[in-house]
C-alpha cells in the first residue's frame, strides 16, 4: 500500500465535520476560517518509540494517546480543540497497525470535536507528531504566569496512577490483579481535562497540565508567576488502586513525581472559590485543594502540617 492510499483509507474523511474547515486533507495546505475575536492556541507533542512508548504498546492506545497528550495542553490554556495535523513516521507500512492506530486516534478526535486537516507520512524510526490548534476568546487564555500570593492550589482527578501503570508495564512493580488493568488504562488512556479547562477561564489565575509530575510542573508555575507555594502532601488525591497497591510513602512519591497523569493543576483566588465549585461540578470533574501560593520563591511540602522531607529511596525517578 502506497502512502497516499494509506492516507485516503485511514485518515481522509474521518473525524468530526467542522464548518470552519474550508479545505481539509488532500491539497498542499488546509484552509481554515478562524472565528473572530478568538485567539489561536497551538501546541505540538512528539512520541518517539523507545523514548515515549514501548514497541509493544497497542497501536490503538498509541493513536488515542498521541492526540490526548496534545489536547491536554489545549485544556491547560482553556482552549477549545478545533484542528490538527499528524506527522507519522513509520519504519514500514503495516496496514493492520495503521488501522488500529487510526481507530484510537479518531476515537479521541470524534469525542473532542477536533478535525484532522493535514499531515505528513514518512519512512523512518517510528514516531508520531501531532500539532493541535484550539480557540480561546481573546484575553481569556489560562497561563502559567498569573498565580498570586494567597491563591489556592488545586488539581483535578487523582495523581500517580499513570506512573504506577507504567511501572506495572515495565515489570518493576507487582500489584493486586484486580487493579492491574485499571492502572495500565490510566497510563494508556489518560483523560485530557478539556471541558474543565474551558470552565476555568474566568476563575483560575494560572494553570498547567501535569505531564512531567506534580513537583516538576508546579515549579513551572511558580517560576513563571514569581511566587512560592506550600503543598500539603496528605491532601494529594490518590486513587483507591494506588493506595491499595503500594506503601503510603511510595504512593506519595508516585503522586508527587509520577508523570503523565494529564490532570490540570491550577490556582484560584479566594474570591472565586465558590464559583469554582459550581463550574467544575457542571463539568463533572473531581478536584482537590492541595495547598496555597505564598510569597517568596520557595516550594515547601508539609505532611499533616509538619515539614515533609521526601525519603523516596529504592525507587528511580520517573522520566
Ligand atoms: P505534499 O507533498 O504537498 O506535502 P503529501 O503527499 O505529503 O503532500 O500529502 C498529501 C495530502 O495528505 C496533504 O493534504 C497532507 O496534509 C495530507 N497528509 C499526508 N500525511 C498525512 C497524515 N499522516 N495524516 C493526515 N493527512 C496527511
Ligand atoms: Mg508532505
Amino acid at each position: 500500500m502506497k502512502e497516499f492510499q494509506l492516507i485516503e483509507q485511514y485518515f481522509q474523511g474521518r473525524g468530526p465535520l467542522r464548518k470552519d474547515v474550508v479545505l481539509g486533507i488532500g491539497d498542499d495546505c488546509a484552509l481554515l476560517k478562524p472565528a473572530e475575536r478568538k485567539f489561536l492556541a497551538i501546541a505540538c507533542d512528539t512520541l518517539v518509540e523507545n523514548t515515549h512508548f514501548f514497541p509493544d504498546m497497542p497501536a490503538q492506545a498509541l493513536g488515542y494517546k498521541a492526540l490526548v497528550v496534545n489536547l491536554s495542553d489545549l485544556a491547560a490554556m482553556g482552549a477549545e480543540p478545533a484542528w490538527m495535523t499528524l506527522a507519522l513516521t513509520l519504519p514500514e507500512v503495516d496496514e493492520a497497525w495503521v488501522r488500529d492506530f487510526s481507530e484510537g486516534f479518531f476515537e479521541a478526535a470524534d469525542y473532542y470535536g477536533i478535525a484532522l486537516v493535514g499531515g505528513d507520512t514518512t519512512c523512518g524510526p517510528k514516531s508520531i507528531t501531532v500539532t493541535v490548534q484550539g480557540l480561546v476568546p481573546e484575553g481569556a487564555a489560562l497561563t502559567r504566569h498569573g498565580a498570586k500570593n494567597g491563591d489556592w492550589i488545586y488539581v483535578t482527578g487523582t495523581l500517580g496512577d499513570s506512573a504506577l501503570g507504567l511501572d506495572i508495564l515495565r515489570g518493576t512493580v507487582d500489584v493486586r490483579p484486580e487493579y492491574r488493568q485499571a492502572l495500565i488504562a490510566r497510563h494508556y488512556h489518560p483523560t485530557p481535562r478539556v471541558l474543565a479547562g474551558q470552565s476555568l477561564r474566568k476563575l483560575a489565575s494560572s494553570a498547567i497540565d501535569v505531564s512531567d509530575g506534580l513537583l516538576s510542573d508546579i515549579r513551572h508555575v511558580l517560576k513563571a508567576s514569581g511566587c512560592g507555594a506550600m503543598i500539603e502532601v496528605s491532601d494529594l488525591p490518590l486513587s483507591q488502586g494506588l493506595k491499595d497497591c503500594v506503601s503510603e510513602e511510595q504512593a506519595r512519591q508516585y503522586a508527587l513525581c509520577g508523570g503523565e497523569d494529564y490532570e490540570l493543576l491550577f490556582t484560584v483566588p479566594e474570591s472565586q472559590k465558590g464559583a469554582l465549585q459550581t463550574a467544575l461540578n457542571q463539568a463533572g470533574v473531581r478536584f482537590t485543594c492541595i495547598g496555597q501560593i505564598s510569597a517568596g520563591t520557595q516550594l515547601k511540602l508539609k505532611l499533616h502540617g509538619e515539614p515533609y522531607e521526601a525519603t523516596f529511596t529504592g525507587f528511580e525517578h520517573f522520566k
